[in-house]
C-alpha cells in the first residue's frame, strides 16, 4: 500500500500529528499497535495539564470544541510550596491571563483525537497493527508488518512513545537517563473546595501535585522514589487517603479515593536529531521529561503543529521525506524542548532528597521569585505559551 506519510503511534502526538494534516494533500497512514482503550467507568486517573499554547492547537485541529465542558477544569491559580519556608504563587488574574492550564483527562483527548482522524478522508487508521521491519530507501520508506503487509511512504514520523521502535529501527541515538522515581497517580474527591488551585509540594520524598478537577475532585502525581511509590500502591484506600491528604498538610481536609492508584516510571531522554532522510520523530520518541512541570505532552502537541506546518508550507511536488525541509521543523523545536528539559531536570535535582544546605538554596529561590513578580509573571507568561 502506497501512502504519503506513516505515522507510527496513534498516541496524542501521533493522532493530533493526523488530525492537524486535514485537508492537506497527503494520504497518511496511522498505524498503532494496540487497540484505543475502553472509556473508563468513572474518572480517568491520568489526566494532563494542557497548557494554553496547547489548547490553541487542539482547537485548530477541531478535538477541543467536541470535549464535554463539564469535564474540562481551567487553573487559576498555583501555590507552590518548598520541603522548608520557600512558597511561590502564580494567578492567571495577576498575569492577565484568563487561565494558568486546563486539567483534561488522558482518554477524553486520546478518544476525540482517534475519533476525528477515523472520519478524516485522508487517513487510513490500521489499528491494531505491529510493524517488524523498517528499510530506508533513497526514494521511499518500507514499513513491513507482521500481518505481511507493506506500507511504503515518502516519510515515516516515529510517535510511538519514549521506548521508540522507530527511533531503534533507524540507529537514532537516544540518551536516557532512569531518575529511579515514578508517577503515582490517583484521583480523589475532596472535602473542601480547590478552588480552581492547582498545588504543587516539592518534598524530601519527591514532588507532590495535586490538579484541580470538576467538583471537588483533585487528580494527584506524586513523582517519588521506586520503593516509595510500590509503598504507596500498596495501601489500602483509607490508608493512601490519610497518607497523601497529609503529605499536602490537609489543605483540602479529608479526601477519598475515586480512581485506583496506577504508576509510570519516569525518564528523561534527549534525542540529539530528530530527523534523518525520510524520518522525524515527534512527541515522547523525540523526548522525554519528568513530569514535574506538566509539559510532556504540551511539547509533543506543539512539535505536531510545527511538522504539520513545514509539511502544509512544501509546495505541491515537494518531496515531504527530504531532510532539508524536515531539519526547519528540527530547528524549530530544538529551542523550547532543550530549554524546558534542562530546567525540569534541574529542578528534579535540586529538589531530591540530598544536602541540607540546598533545601536553604532551594527555598530561598522559590522566595527570591515570588517576590520578583517581573520574573514571576516571566515564568507564567513562558508556561502559557
Ligand atoms: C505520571 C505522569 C504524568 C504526566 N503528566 C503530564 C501533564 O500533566 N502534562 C503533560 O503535558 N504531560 C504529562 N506527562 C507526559 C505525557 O504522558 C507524555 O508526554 C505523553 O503521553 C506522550 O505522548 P506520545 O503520543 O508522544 O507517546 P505515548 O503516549 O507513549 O503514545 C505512543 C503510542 O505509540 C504506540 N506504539 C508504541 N510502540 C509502537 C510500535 N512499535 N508500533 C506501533 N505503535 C506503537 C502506543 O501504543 C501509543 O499509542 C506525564 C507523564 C507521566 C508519566
Amino acid at each position: 500500500m502506497r501512502f504519503d506519510i506513516v505515522i507510527v503511534g496513534a498516541g496524542l502526538a501521533g493522532a493530533s500529528l493526523a488530525a492537524a494534516l486535514k485537508g492537506s494533500r497527503y494520504r497518511i497512514a496511522l498505524i498503532d499497535s494496540r487497540p484505543p482503550a475502553p472509556a473508563p467507568d468513572g474518572w480517568d486517573s491520568r489526566v494532563y495539564a494542557v497548557s494554553p499554547a496547547a489548547q490553541g492547537f487542539l482547537q485548530e485541529v477541531g478535538a477541543w470544541q467536541h470535549l464535554a465542558a463539564e469535564r474540562l477544569t481551567p487553573v487559576y491559580d498555583m501555590a507552590i510550596r518548598g520541603d522548608g519556608d520557600g512558597l511561590l504563587d502564580f494567578s492567571a488574574y495577576d498575569s492577565g491571563a484568563d487561565q494558568l492550564a486546563w486539567i483534561v483527562e488522558a482518554g477524553l483527548i486520546q478518544r476525540e483525537l482517534r475519533e476525528g482522524v477515523k472520519r478524516q478522508g485522508n487517513v487510513t487508521l490500521i489499528c491494531p497493527a505491529q510493524p517488524e521491519r523498517l528499510e530506508m530507501r533513497e526514494d521511499a520508506v518500507l514499513l513491513g508488518l507482521t500481518s505481511g503487509q507493506t506500507l511504503e511512504a515518502g516519510l515515516i514520523v516515529g510517535a510511538d512513545g519514549a521506548d521508540s521502535w522507530v527511533r531503534a529501527q533507524a540507529g537514532m541515538q537516544a540518551d536516557t537517563l532512569l531518575y529511579g522515581e515514578m508517577g503515582v497517580v490517583a484521583n480523589f474527591e475532596c472535602e473542601k473546595p480547590h478552588r480552581n488551585t492547582a498545588f504543587q509540594w516539592f518534598r524530601a520524598d519527591g514532588v507532590l501535585a495535586w490538579l484541580p478537577l470538576p467538583g471537588n475532585r483533585i487528580s494527584m502525581v506524586w513523582s517519588t522514589p521506586e520503593t516509595h511509590a510500590h509503598e504507596l500502591l500498596g495501601l489500602d484506600a483509607p490508608k493512601l487517603c490519610g497518607r497523601v491528604a497529609k503529605a499536602g498538610n490537609d489543605r483540602l481536609g479529608a479526601l477519598s479515593l475515586q480512581a485506583p492508584p496506577a504508576a509510570f516510571p519516569l525518564r528523561l531522554t534527549r534525542v540529539p536529531r530528530i530527523v534523518a532522510p525520510r524520518l522525524a520523530l515527534i512527541g515522547d520518541a523525540a523526548h522525554a521529561i519528568h513530569p514535574l512541570s506538566g509539559h510532556g505532552i504540551n511539547l509533543g502537541f506543539l512539535d505536531a503543529r510545527a511538522l504539520a506546518g513545514v509539511l502544509q508550507a512544501l509546495p505541491e511536488f515537494g518531496d515531504c521525506g527530504d531532510e532539508r525541509h524536515l531539519r526547519r521543523y528540527a530547528r524549530a523545536r530544538a529551542e523550547e524542548v532543550a530549554l524546558l528539559q534542562w530546567t525540569t531536570h534541574g529542578l528534579q535535582r535540586l529538589f531530591r532528597p540530598s544536602h541540607p544546605a540546598l533545601s536553604l538554596v532551594r527555598n530561598l529561590g522559590l522566595n527570591l521569585t515570588d517576590s520578583l513578580p517581573v520574573l514571576r509573571n516571566m515564568l507564567v507568561r513562558y508556561a502559557l505559551g
